[in-house]
């Protein structure tokens, strides 16, 4: 496993992200396409696991950027930056997308125990057995660190749809769960992308040639499928109002709780440290990723990147009673004595976008609910201001960066 990806901390990402930023401007722009293997990823930050996670968050990231570039010559970075933010305002805005995609999953699951032709193909897939040497290499460095370039996951997501002609969510889970950066959105909404199900009819075909190319002659396949027709529809992706989440919420509430969870690992540094806050902990729910078992690598990382924000919140929270270990079975009724014993009514959560760990939360606070407790979700002002412009594709965001940059108080 790659250095970087062993220290699943604030710190460690503060630090690469500090070593990364001098390279963000026209050495990025001019070299990011290119996989060059694992070994030599000097060409792109490897920062995802970090910024999925909120270890560090879009805005230090695009912070750390603007001091040694001008808005212009950082463009294509802050623009992948906000390509984070465009999938999961989209997915909030569409999230019957993501019910969709969990219910297709697992139907898919149960056929391939049915079909053992579909489950051999799936297998070798999975195992990088198929054959395609590139498709069975980049299966294993997911397999093997959790990592994969951006391309070649292009390549990769279109080979396994059009030339093995496996199931695209079954392929969104096998991703799902073994990145270290895995995250409901930009997956998702990748796969979905690349199967033609995004922008109506548009898909992506992966080349021989372009993988040469962009491989630096690593890799030069035979047998690719040669076109990529669109997978059809099942229904319109309904667009839905964005919740209610707050910022500054401290102003208008009383004495509360406070849940942490693996969707905003840095969140202490959005609260002040008052006497308002009573009681803090963390919760863990990445094996709810799927019905299928997460990655060693996934779990490792995820439950040290949870246990660092809980050690950051004891130092940051000092007069605060901060929970010792990180909760992996959280339920309503056992977060609700939590809450008991430190005589509180209300809760706040740092707002999980939709997702698995949403889908968790949510049945804990629907319980909480029952039981009288308030509560609250609270958000960061990146997402409140960036969300909104996200409906529809990603040029109607792209057009409000330095307005968004402005808002966060950064100089665009
Ligand atoms: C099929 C497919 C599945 C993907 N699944 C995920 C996933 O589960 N989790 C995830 O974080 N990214 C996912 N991506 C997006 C992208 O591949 C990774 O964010 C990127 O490779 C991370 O490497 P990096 O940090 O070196 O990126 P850099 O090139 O250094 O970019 C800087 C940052 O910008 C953001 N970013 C860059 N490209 C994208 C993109 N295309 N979409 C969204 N954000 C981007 C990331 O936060 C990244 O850390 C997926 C892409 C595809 C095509």
């Amino acid at each position: 496993m790659p250095v970087i990806f062993q220290y699943p901390t604030r710190s460690a990402g503060l630090d690469h992200l500090k070593k990364f930023a001098p390279f963000a401007g026209a050495d990025y722009a001019a070299n990011r396409n290119y996989d060059n293997g694992p070994e030599a990823r000097q060409n792109i930050s490897q920062l995802s696991p970090f910024i999925r996670h909120r270890l560090i968050s879009e805005k230090e990231v695009i912070s750390a950027t603007l001091e040694h570039h001008t808005h212009s010559s950082a463009q294509k970075f802050i623009q992948e930056v906000f390509w984070r933010t465009y999938w999961k305002g989209w997915l909030e805005m569409h999230p019957d997308v993501w019910a969709d995609y969990c219910q297709e999953r697992d139907e898919q699951h149960e056929r391939l125990k049915k079909n053992s032709g579909l489950n051999k193909v799936y297998q070798a897939a999975i195992s990088g057995k198929t054959g395609v040497e590139c498709f069975d290499a980049w299966a294993k460095e997911l397999t093997d660190i959790g990592y994969v370039h951006n391309h070649a996951r292009m390549w990769f997501a279109s080979i396994w749809i059009f030339t093995l002609r496996l199931p695209w969510v079954l392929g969104a889970d096998f991703f799902y769960r073994n990145l270290l950066d895995g995250d409901p959105a930009s997956n998702t909404l990748s796969w979905r992308w690349v199967a033609g199900l995004h922008t109506r009819g548009k898909t992506y075909l992966a080349r021989p040639s372009n993988i040469e190319t962009y491989t630096s002659g690593r890799f030069n396949p035979n047998g690719l499928a040669k076109d990529a027709p669109a997978l059809s529809y099942e229904r319109d992706a309904a667009l839905k109002p964005l919740p209610d989440i707050y910022y500054n919420f401290e102003r208008n509430i009383d004495v509360y709780g406070l849940l942490l969870s693996e969707d905003d690992l840095s969140f202490e540094t959005e609260i002040n440290a008052d006497d308002k806050l009573k009681a803090v902990i963390a919760v863990n729910f990445t094996a709810k990723r799927s019905f299928e078992d997460i990655s060693e690598n996934v779990a490792n990382f995820t439950h040290a990147a949870v246990s660092d924000a809980l050690l950051r919140a004891r130092q940051h929270f000092r007069n605060s009673s901060v929970a010792d270990t990180v909760w992996v079975d959280a339920t309503g009724d056992t977060v609700f004595n939590w809450l008991q014993s430190h005589d509180l009514k209300k809760l706040v959560i740092s707002y999980p976008p939709v997702g698995s760990t949403h889908d968790a939360i949510m049945v804990v606070v629907k319980r909480l609910r029952e039981l009288g407790i308030n509560v609250v979700f609270a958000g960061r002002r990146w997402d409140i201001d960036s969300w909104p412009h996200a409906s529809k594709g990603f040029f109607a965001l792209k057009f409000k960066i330095p307005q968004i940059l402005e808002l966060q108080g950064l100089r665009a």
